[in-house]
């Protein structure tokens, strides 16, 4: 029987360290690794792209790294998977996984509502390579099926629940699709939104899952990193060997170190965040001066029955719309006493963001609108607060507006 996820949380990947037995993996701050003769290096090297501990040799950090292989571990772990790899942060884990699977002649297909900045590198930076992406909107499996057989993909990407606007797609039914009309196809996803507490995406058909570990991974707000998951150690040793070590997205070891962390509080968390994300939906819900509320875990979500399909529980992110812009401004305008107005999210302190000015400000307006990011959409992230302090903040800041 597998373990919880806060058993897994504590314990996974982490052993006494055999020499001094000290409880906590130390951070191995050294670049390389010293050998008393030419055999043992040649067997170091030999060993360098290992996923699992007892495989693995050291020889230089920016392959593989002590703390960073400890982190990895327990990543797995929690994820449920044969082996990860840890990478400097959510993009590099996210560009690594794109480049590693594009195959030549073929295309890339997207979500048409992925975060900015994987939009950014499959609008401007793959197309300076010659690698061209399509979108689509991955709410209509009939269109999928119609795109899959127009052309090629080596590689699908795409994730649930969306930023900022919280849509669900079916993960399950898009990987069927994906991999009947092309067993070749790997279909990469993003699970940052949801954690690996909420949703397993690797059981409903996923080749490769990534987070940005900066979010709830690590929870602390105080180290980037990312993370790559998948159950073909084979694969992942090779990517490691042509991709990790040439592309350099290397975590530092005191990253690893925080995230490690960070990590072993991951289920107590993300399961409170999710109680006061869903607390506070409702609350806004009724409010009269909010006119819509995103959150996965309400039956008024558009996408519920998929969302109930694969989380549980529905996660910290929800996103809301007020009247107008005018009101988001003003509601923003130094109202908030606990919740900051800030960028990031999956942080255990509560966050809010103006999507269509912040994070999404370059977006294509197009794109905005048929992803549905309006000028009042606000998107929250729920932090570990005393939900009864949360929800007065936002019943004293809204009141004045
Ligand atoms: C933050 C985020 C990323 C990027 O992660 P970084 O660690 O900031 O590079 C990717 N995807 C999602 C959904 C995110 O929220």
């Amino acid at each position: 029987m597998q373990r919880g996820i806060n058993t897994r949380g504590v314990h996974g990947g982490e052993k006494v360290e055999p020499i001094t037995k000290a409880l906590k993996t130390p951070i191995y701050a050294s670049n390389t690794f010293s050998y008393p003769n030419m055999e043992k290096f040649f067997e170091a090297a030999s060993n360098a792209y290992g996923i699992n501990p007892e495989e693995i040799t050291y020889f230089y950090s920016r392959t593989a790294n002590p703390t960073s292989t400890a982190l990895e571990l327990k990543l797995a772990t929690i994820i449920g998977c044969k082996g990860t790899l840890a990478t400097s942060s959510g993009m590099a884990a996210i560009t690594f996984i794109i480049l590693a699977n594009y195959k030549s002649g073929t295309k890339i297909l997207a979500s048409d509502s992925v975060y900015r900045s994987t939009n950014q590198f499959t609008t401007e930076t793959l197309p300076k390579m010659g690698i061209a992406c399509d979108y689509l909107d991955f709410r209509d499996l009939g269109a999928l099926e119609k795109q899959l057989n127009k052309d090629t993909y080596s590689v699908v990407h795409f994730e649930s629940p969306a930023n900022p606007t919280m849509r669900c797609y079916d993960i399950k039914a898009i990987c069927d699709l994906v991999h009947e009309y092309n067993s070749e196809t790997k279909v990469t996803f993003d699970n940052t939104f949801a954690s690996p507490v909420c949703q397993r995406p690797l059981e409903l058909g996923v080749d490769f899952e990534v987070h940005s570990s900066s979010k709830f991974i690590n929870g602390h707000g105080d180290a980037l990193g990312g993370v790559i998951a998948c159950n073909d150690t084979e694969i992942l040793s090779e990517f490691r060997r042509q991709f990790g070590e040439t592309l350099g997205q290397t975590p530092s070891p005191l990253n690893s170190y925080l995230i490690l962390r960070g990590l072993k509080t991951l289920g107590l968390r993300v399961n409170q965040q999710s109680k006061n994300a869903l607390k506070i939906a409702k609350y806004l819900e009724e409010h009269q001066k909010v006119n819509r509320v995103y959150y996965p875990g309400l039956s008024s979500h558009p996408q519920y029955e998929v969302a109930r399909k694969q989380m549980n529980p529905f996660g910290g992110m929800l996103s809301f719309e007020l009247e107008n812009a005018e009101k988001v401004r003003d509601f923003l305008a130094d109202r908030l006493r606990i919740i900051l107005l800030a960028m990031d999210l999956g942080d255990i302190q509560s966050l809010i963001e103006w999507p269509y000015i912040m994070t999404h400000y370059d977006l294509e307006y197009n794109l905005k609108i048929t992803t549905g990011i309006t000028e009042s959409l606000l998107r929250l992230s729920v932090g570990i607060e005393d939900v009864e302090d949360l929800i007065s903040d936002f019943e004293q800041g809204l009141k004045h507006i």
